[in-house]
């Protein structure tokens, strides 16, 4: 039985990737120079098609990096000068706060309270998970926008499992990221880090040159940028596929894609809150991720996912310590509304 992945990531792809890799591969674009001119035209058309996709302005930067994880350290060498403040909302945020804390940098948290607008005043980096894809927690956009008038500092954003399927607030941060398994439906092995011209104007400008020499610092990805370039051989197939994934999600248009994601999170939701025992883990409503459901199954999470699995439905598992009495359902471009409605039925039906 061909099997759905509900699971927030690795995740379904999205329904059209099969056919770009077979294209790819007819084209020979894994064996061809990332030196190359044919290389350039896929850099630059990856790029316009995420401009497009996420509206970003023409001197966005976009580049390519191995992972989140990655950019985790790139944005603390880079972007960190020495206090990072961090809104924590289970472990990817705190994955960040302690990636900069190992770099030397002094790093403060938060921990599950964005109404705490306090940012120490030596913070010169606020870190903010969009959707922490762990709890299924997402940080409203109201307390963004109150961040964001009350501070001067360099505002990150972990777009990893939101992006796309939700807006980018661009014009309230300066820096955001993302891996491509998650939301965007591609395989493993490829993240992609926006920044400003301020971002980039403070990585450029970092006091330390020294700090500078490193793999993927500002100034060598920036040089390569400018060229339609990597300073390594990069992941040229995920670029690509990135490239043409971007340039699909277009044609049916962000809105609709992020219109979409709305409905199809309301319908689960909607069931669990009616449902007799199971329900949302995240009881405000406000805070409730649209792109990773995450239910307090209790007792009953194995049960429920083995009915799933018996119609091929993948859910992902809760996380960490919450392995065992939560379930994970990914809501991605890459999943239908039927598939949805299926979903739907099935909790409502779980007795
Ligand atoms: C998965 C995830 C990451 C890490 O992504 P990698 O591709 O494993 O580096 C970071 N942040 C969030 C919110 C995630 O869901």
């Amino acid at each position: 039985m061909r099997k759905q992945f509900l699971t927030p990531g690795p995740a379904e792809l999205y329904f059209t990737v099969a056919d770009h890799m077979k294209q790819a591969i007819k084209d020979q674009i894994p064996s061809i120079s990332h030196r190359s001119r044919a290389f350039e035209e896929i850099f630059a058309s990856t790029q316009s098609q995420l401009r497009k996709l996420l509206e970003l302005p023409e001197s966005t930067r976009i580049y390519f990096t191995a992972s989140a994880t990655e950019v985790w350290e790139r944005i603390t060498q880079e972007l960190i000068l020495k206090h990072s403040h961090h809104y924590v909302m289970g472990a990817f945020g705190q994955k960040f706060h302690e990636a900069a804390g190992q770099w030397n940098r002094t790093a403060t948290a938060v921990y599950e309270n964005f109404e705490n607008t306090h940012v120490p005043p030596e913070a010169d980096l606020i870190a903010i998970t969009q959707n922490e894809t762990s709890t299924g927690m997402c940080f409203p956009i109201e307390q963004l926008e109150a961040l964001r008038a009350k501070t001067g500092a360099i505002i990150a954003l972990d777009g990893v499992s939101a992006l796309p399927g939700i807006p980018l607030p661009w014009h309230l941060v300066d820096t955001a990221y993302f891996s491509v398994q998650k939301a965007f439906g591609l395989p493993a092995g490829l993240g992609a880090w926006l920044l400003n011209e301020r971002a980039l104007e403070r990585a450029l400008i970092r006091s330390n040159p020294t700090l500078h020499s490193h793999y993927h610092d500002v100034a060598s990805l920036e040089k390569f940028w400018q060229k339609n370039q990597t300073p390594e051989t990069p992941n040229v197939l995920a670029i690509y596929l990135l490239g043409k994934v971007a340039e699909d999600l277009n044609r049916r248009g962000a809105r609709i894609v992020q219109s979409e994601t709305t409905f199809k999170s309301t319908l689960i939701y909607d069931v669990l809150d009616r449902h007799q025992f199971l329900r949302p883990a995240v009881s405000s409503s406000a805070y409730r991720s649209k792109t990773t459901i995450v239910v307090q199954s209790d007792m009953h999470s194995q049960a429920i996912r083995s009915e799933f699995a018996a119609k091929g439905l993948i859910v992902g598992s809760g996380y960490g310590a919450r392995k065992t009495d939560q379930i994970r359902i990914a809501n991605f471009p890459a999943h239908a509304k039927e598939l949805f409605y299926q979903v739907g039925d099935l909790l409502e039906n779980f007795n």
